[in-house]
């Protein structure tokens, strides 16, 4: 339905009560200078917390040289930007976006051109329940979750949507048309959702032997978030591609979408491009995002952070009537209730706890990366007032 609103903004984000002034580290101050604890982080977004002087710096510095140049021209950043993607991960080759969607968007098209390239027929594309991708066709049609879908029809052809976590029934449902398969390592919309590790295993032996390609989307759970820079390596497995974003930027907007060189064969001169992607602004600030985040010590210590919090959750939902599940891994966690999740989520933020609710009835915590133990105290015990309170 519609609202009458006076705002001039298109109404696709619903109500909204709490407006922010300015950011410092996991907090978020509104005019009153009251301040919040931020565990939304802009949903997984901010992983270097806000307003971080090495970003700051980095930003202000490229800003006073050049922001834009076109793909037209040499752009040293990206090249270095690029390498040190693939040096850190599985990937040798990068394309630039803006965004989670058009990271998605670039990996379907990879996986439709390879099958292309090699003639072997093969289209259908695997997702799975309680996936999120993205908002464009390709992402939409990936997911087929009607709360994203509905009114937009028709969708692309080709996809096909698999239970979670269930390997007999992907078993089933490969066949000789299989393409590629997309999962998120952690599914973040659908409710903090970890895949299993033999799961993700399964997908990448079946993949090997049937020539499909792996499409890992970490828009979300990658970047240091789950605890390991990218969270395939849970499962000690890698994928053929994967999309990022969301905390590659710390809040820049920026996304990519990484390759093995075989699997991008079909992306060749003007097979594919984006105006903005890649620019030098946009780099820079990637670029220091990465070489903080990528930090051996750095990592070593948000998987320190986040095993305590995941024991001062643990213990809350031991005595809890309220919660029945914690769940996730490293600094994106799920807490799933017995009450309607919404109530549960704006008490929080009443206390001024900031988190997200996801489906499943859950409610996010996404700190940023930098959170300290004394930040998780507080959370912990804002948690515990508003259970308390509930109960
Ligand atoms: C947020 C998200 C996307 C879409 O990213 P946008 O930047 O909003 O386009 C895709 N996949 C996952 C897993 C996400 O969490």
């Amino acid at each position: 339905m519609r609202i009458k609103s006076k705002s001039y903004v298109m109404p696709t984000y619903g109500n909204k009560n709490l407006e922010f002034y300015k950011g410092k580290g996991c907090y978020l101050y509104n005019k009153k200078n009251e301040k919040f604890l931020d565990f939304a982080s802009g949903i997984a977004v901010n992983s270097l917390g806000h307003c971080h002087p090495k970003l700051i710096n980095a930003l202000n510095k490229q800003s006073n040289l050049l922001w834009h140049v076109s793909n037209l021209y040499i752009i040293k950043k990206q090249e270095e930007f690029a390498k040190m993607l693939c040096k850190k991960s599985f990937a040798e080759n990068v394309f630039f976006t803006n965004s989670g969607t058009e990271s998605i968007e670039c990996g379907l098209k990879i996986i439709r051109g390879y099958h292309s390239f090699h003639k072997t027929g093969k289209t259908e594309i695997i997702s799975f329940d309680g996936a999120f991708h993205g908002r464009t066709f390709g992402a939409l049609s990936a997911q087929k979750n009607k709360k994203y879908t509905n009114g937009f029809g028709p969708l692309l052809s080709g996809f096909r949507k698999i239970e979670f976590n269930n390997i007999n029934k992907l078993k089933k449902a490969i066949n000789h048309k299989t393409a590629g398969i997309i999962i998120e390592p952690i599914q973040g919309e659908g409710g903090i959702r970890p895949a299993d590790l033999e799961f993700l295993k399964f997908i990448r032996k079946i993949c090997d032997q049937k020539n499909i390609l792996f499409f890992a989307d970490e828009v979300q759970c990658g970047f240091g978030r789950s605890g390991k820079l990218f969270s395939y390596e849970w499962a000690k497995i890698k994928p053929d591609l994967m999309a990022v974003a969301k905390g590659i930027g710390s809040g820049f907007p920026l996304g990519a979408c990484l390759s093995t060189r075989k699997a991008c064969i079909s992306m060749t001169q003007g097979s594919h491009g984006s105006t903005y992607g890649g620019n030098p602004l946009a780099m820079s600030v990637g670029l220091e995002v990465l070489k903080i985040i990528s930090d051996k010590s750095f990592l070593k210590r948000v998987d320190k952070t986040s095993r305590y919090f995941w024991k001062k959750l643990k213990e809350i939902e031991y005595h809890s009537k309220i919660i029945s599940e914690i769940r996730g891994a490293g600094l994106l966690l799920g807490i799933k209730t017995k009450i309607n999740n919404l109530k549960f989520s704006s008490k929080l933020k009443e206390n001024k706890l900031l988190n997200v609710p996801a489906a499943d009835n859950t409610i996010r915590l996404a700190p940023p990366l930098i959170v300290s133990y004394k930040e998780i105290d507080k959370s912990i015990s804002i948690i515990k007032k508003v259970l308390e309170e509930i109960e």
